[in-house]
């Protein structure tokens, strides 16, 4: 697919010099110390040919991206108890939002907002920290890859400025939606969002998303053929908050976002993709990373909505 090599680098270069490049968040201190300079790219065929340009070997915090491989991780342990607690409806509300909660009798959309994504760690961690080396394991098994580590700084200070996730875990216990103490389920979640990561290992992680639930490189079945499709509806419905129709417009592949400024994109039987850039749109989601994935999308015309991809 000498194409696909010449699309990567050429994506590449434009978004180095690329403007505007988004604001990078700072409501968590530690991520606001990275710059918005960077960009990386890696896409990973079928074939398990790895084609990767710009800061595509640099770790960056995968934040939300994480959500979903916790949802993996839950719906491997329990199920379909996960439904009972957390809808499958885009929240239309910003990624941290309190209000639906109220109005919903503490049930969260979906497990891609915080309130969701707290929820499902909750399952997780069943009272004790511990739940955060399941999410490791299972990520760094995915991607083939021992080394990856949470980001210490960063976990840090989340856990010391996550003053609406600790408001979200606690109005979520008042209604019974969480089982754990709020605190260690807390902690788990902000251990989970600090995982750091690059474009190449993400990418790889996410490849049995890209083939019906079997990883290539193992040829494991890490979920069924039924739950893969469903984890992508997921992510193509609500995997960018409140900008999830916006990006199904734009891009048309399921996708999870995360404000460290990672995006993991799939598309079914071609590729998975991973894209780095911190500076993000007012929703929250990586500026340059959606125009690449656009871009991408439309030169190779993969879509979920094109019958021949
Ligand atoms: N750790 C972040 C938070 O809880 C994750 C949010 C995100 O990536 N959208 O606020």
């Amino acid at each position: 697919m000498a194409d696909l090599a010449r699309i990567v680098a050429e994506i590449a270069g434009r978004m180095a010099h690329a403007k505007p490049r988004g604001t990078v968040a700072d409501y968590i201190p530690e991520l606001a110390k990275v710059s918005a300079d960077h960009f990386g790219i890696a896409v990973i065929a079928a074939d398990g040919t790895e084609h990767v340009a710009g800061d595509a070997d640099t770790a960056f915090s995968i934040q939300s991206v994480s959500k979903l491989f916790a949802l993996v991780e839950a719906l491997s342990r329990g199920g379909d108890r996960v439904w009972d607690r957390v809808g499958r409806e885009p929240s239309g509300s910003a990624f941290n939002s309190i209000v639906q909660l109220e109005a919903e009798g503490g049930r969260p959309r979906n497990p891609f907002i915080n309130a969701g994504a707290i929820a499902v760690t909750d399952l997780i961690a069943q009272g004790t920290r511990e739940g955060i080396g399941d999410i490791l394991r299972l990520i760094r098994g995915l991607a083939g890859d021992d080394s990856i580590a949470v980001d210490g700084a960063v976990a840090y200070s989340e856990a010391a400025t996550g003053f609406r996730n600790a408001a979200l875990g606690n109005y979520m216990k008042a209604f019974g939606t969480i089982d754990g103490p709020v605190a260690s389920t807390l902690d788990v979640y902000f251990h989970q969002c600090a995982i750091a990561m690059s474009c190449r290992q993400l990418a790889r992680a996410g490849r049995f998303l890209a083939h019906g639930g079997v990883d290539p490189r193992s040829g494991r079945s890490v979920v069924s053929p039924e739950r893969a499709r469903r984890l992508n509806a997921l992510m193509l419905t609500c995997g960018h908050y409140d900008a999830s129709g916006e990006f199904a417009f734009q891009v048309g592949l399921p996708a999870k976002s995360g404000v460290g400024g990672g995006i993991l994109a799939i598309a079914p039987g071609r590729a998975s993709i991973a894209v780095w850039s911190p500076g993000l749109s007012p929703q929250g989601n990586s500026l340059l990373g959606t125009a690449a994935l656009e871009e991408l999308a439309q030169a190779m015309g993969w879509n979920v909505f094109n019958p021949d991809i």
